[in-house]
C-alpha cells in the first residue's frame, strides 16, 4: 500500500492524489502518492506566508532556536530511515542518503546557532547628539524552489537560514523528489513552526513554479536548478523588483598535473566525476590531464572503474546508483552519442546495465582524446559521463580549465605548492580544490560559483544573511 503525502498550507494537509513517485533502482517499486498543487493552492500558501510573516520576523531567537534545534535532532536520530528513503526516491548509495541527511541536520543545528548571534552596529552619526543602527531584517516571503539532485541537503540549506532569519516560506520541491521533501516539512511542521511560516507547495515547475514567479507577494526567490529555468526566475524576478538567487550548472575541471600523487588523481577523479551517478552540480566533468602522467592516469582510472559495483542504491555493497530517471539517462545517452561524433573516444562504459529489477542502470563513460571545444566539454551533461582532455603543461590546463561558460567549482591535482597557489589564485570558479574532489563542501562555509553557475548572494555559513534579510539604517536623536 503507498502512501498518500499531502501539501502544507496555512498549518494544514491538503490535496488529492495527483502523481506517483518510482524508484529509479526498480521502478515496479512505487516510493509513494504525492498532492500535486495548481495555482490557486500556490496562491493560497503565498497568502498563508504573507499573513505569517509580521508574528514570525518578529518573534524572539529563542522560539526560531527551539523549531531549528529541535528539526535537526530529529533528522540526526532518523538519518538510517530518511537516508534510505531518500535514497530508494533518488537513486543515490544509502551512504550518500545517509551522509546527506547527517548533512541536512547539520545545517539545522548550524543556523540554530545563528539565531543567538543575530547582531547589528551602532555607530555615531556624523550629526553631534544622533546615534545610528544598522540592523538587519527578514526580507518577508521566501520562494524556495529546489531540484531533485540533493533532495534533503538543498531543501534544508535554504529552509534553515530563511526561518533563523525571520523569513516565511513557500517550498516548491522537485518533482522527482516528494518524499524527501515532505519529509524535512513535516518534521518543522511538528517541530512547532506556526501556521503559514512554512508552506509545501508539490507540483509542477510550469505550474505551482511559474505561479511563485508571477506572483507579487513573493519578496524572494532562492533556486536552484537549470541555467533554463534559472533564467526564467530572474526575468520574472526583475520585473517584480524581488531579490533572487540562482545556483545553477557547472562543467567543473579537474586538472591533473605531471607531479601528482597518482593515487590521490585517480581518487579525485572517481569521487568528483562518478559518485552520486555523476548527478552533482559540483562534479569534475572535463578531466584536464598533463602529457607526462596522461597515459598513467588513464589507465588507473580505468581500472578503478572496472571494479565499481554499479546496482541498486539499497543495496549496500553498490557505490554507484542508477540515474534518476529515463529522461536523464537519454540525455546521458545523447551527450555519449554525441562525443563519438565529435570524434572523441569512449574509451570506458557508456552502454545500460541490466540488474535483477528493472531500473535506469549506465555503465560510467570515460572519453579520451577530447578537445573544449567539443559539446561533451562544454555542455553539462548531469551524468556518470567525463572526459580526458590531454594538455601540455600546467599554464594550457589554466587555460582550458578557465575556458567555459561555467564557474562553480574547479580542482587541481599537484604537489607543487606554486602551481596549487597559482591555481587557487587564478581559477575562475566560486570554490576551488587542492588535491580533493570538486565536489563535496563543508556546510558552515559559504557555497556559489561565478560566470553561468551562480548569480546573487552566496548560500550556506554566515554568508546566507545576504540573501535571506534586509539591512536597516535608523537614525536616533536622544535630545
Ligand atoms: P530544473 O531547472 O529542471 O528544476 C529545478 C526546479 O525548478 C524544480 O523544482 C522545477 O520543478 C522548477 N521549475 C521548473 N520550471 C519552472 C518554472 N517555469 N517556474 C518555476 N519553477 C520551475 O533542474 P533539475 O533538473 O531539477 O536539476 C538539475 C539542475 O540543477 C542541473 O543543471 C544542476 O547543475 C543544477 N544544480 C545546481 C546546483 C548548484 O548549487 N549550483 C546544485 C544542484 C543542482
Amino acid at each position: 500500500m503507498t502512501v498518500l503525502r499531502k501539501n502544507l498550507i496555512d498549518g494544514e494537509w491538503l490535496g488529492e492524489a495527483g502523481s506517483r513517485n518510482i524508484n529509479p533502482s526498480n521502478t515496479n517499486d512505487v516510493v509513494g502518492e504525492y498532492a500535486s498543487a495548481g495555482p490557486e493552492e500556490a496562491k493560497q500558501a503565498i497568502a498563508a506566508a504573507k499573513a505569517a510573516f509580521p508574528a514570525w520576523s518578529r518573534s524572539g531567537p529563542l522560539a526560531r532556536h527551539a523549531v531549528l534545534k529541535k528539526t535537526s535532532d530529529e533528522i540526526m536520530a532518523r538519518k538510517d530511515e530518511i537516508g534510505r528513503s531518500l535514497a530508494r526516491e533518488e537513486g543515490k548509495t544509502l551512504a550518500e542518503g545517509v551522509g546527506e541527511t547527517i548533512r541536512a541536520a547539520q545545517l539545522f543545528d548550524f543556523f540554530a546557532g545563528e539565531t543567538l548571534r543575530l547582531s547589528g552596529e551602532l555607530v555615531p552619526s556624523v550629526r553631534p547628539g544622533v546615534g545610528v543602527e544598522m540592523t538587519r531584517e527578514g526580507v518577508g516571503v521566501v520562494g524556495i524552489i529546489t531540484p531533485w539532485n540533493f533532495p534533503i541537503a538543498i531543501p534544508a540549506w535554504k529552509i534553515a537560514p530563511a526561518l533563523a532569519y525571520g523569513n516565511t516560506i513557500v517550498f516548491k520541491p522537485a518533482e522527482l523528489v516528494p518524499e524527501s521533501a515532505w519529509t524535512i516539512v513535516d518534521i518543522l511542521h511538528r517541530a512547532g513552526l506556526p501556521k503559514g511560516v512554512l508552506n509545501l507547495v508539490m507540483g509542477k515547475g510550469s505550474v505551482v513554479g511559474q505561479a511563485m514567479l508571477d506572483s507579487p507577494d513573493v519578496n524572494a526567490i532562492s533556486f536552484t536548478g537549470s541555467v533554463g529555468t534559472g533564467k526564467r526566475v530572474a526575468a520574472a524576478s526583475v520585473e517584480h523588483m524581488r531579490k533572487f538567487q540562482l545556483e545553477m550548472g557547472g562543467k567543473n575541471p579537474l586538472v591533473v598535473l605531471d607531479d601528482a600523487d597518482l593515487a590521490v588523481a585517480v581518487d579525485c577523479a572517481i569521487n568528483g566525476a562518478y559518485f552520486s551517478t555523476g548527478q552533482r552540480c559540483t562534479a569534475s566533468s572535463r578531466l584536464i590531464v598533463t602529457e607526462g602522467i596522461h597515459d598513467r592516469f588513464v589507465d588507473a582510472v580505468k581500472e578503478r572503474l572496472d571494479k565499481l559495483v554499479i546496482g541498486d542504491a539499497l543495496d549496500a555493497k553498490t557505490q554507484i546508483g542508477p540515474v534518476v530517471d529515463q529522461t536523464q539517462l537519454k540525455q546521458d545517452e545523447d551527450y555519449i552519442a554525441i562525443g563519438r561524433q565529435e570524434g572523441a573516444e569512449l574509451a570506458f562504459g557508456g552502454d545500460r546495465l541490466e540488474r535483477e529489477a528493472p531500473g535506469f542502470y549506465l555503465r560510467p563513460a570515460l572519453f579520451l582524446g577530447s578537445t573544449n571545444a567539443m559539446r561533451i566539454s562544454r555542455e553539462e551533461i548531469f551524468g556518470p559521463v567525463a572526459n580526458v582532455i590531454r594538455v601540455k603543461d600546467y599554464d594550457e590546463a589554466l587555460a582550458v580549465a578557465n575556458d567555459t561558460p561555467f564557474g562553480l567549482t574547479s580542482g587541481i591535482c599537484t604537489t607543487s605548492l606554486k602551481h596549487a597557489t597559482h591555481f587557487k589564485r587564478n581559477s575562475e570558479a566560486g570554490m576551488v580544490m587542492v588535491n580533493l574532489p570538486t565536489a563535496g563542501v563543508d556546510f558552515h562555509v559559504p557555497f556559489g560559483g561565478r560566470k553561468g553557475s551562480s548569480y546573487g548572494p552566496r548560500e550556506q555559513g554566515r554568508y546566507a544573511m545576504e540573501f535571506y534579510t534586509t539591512v536597516k539604517t535608523a537614525y536616533t536623536f536622544a535630545g
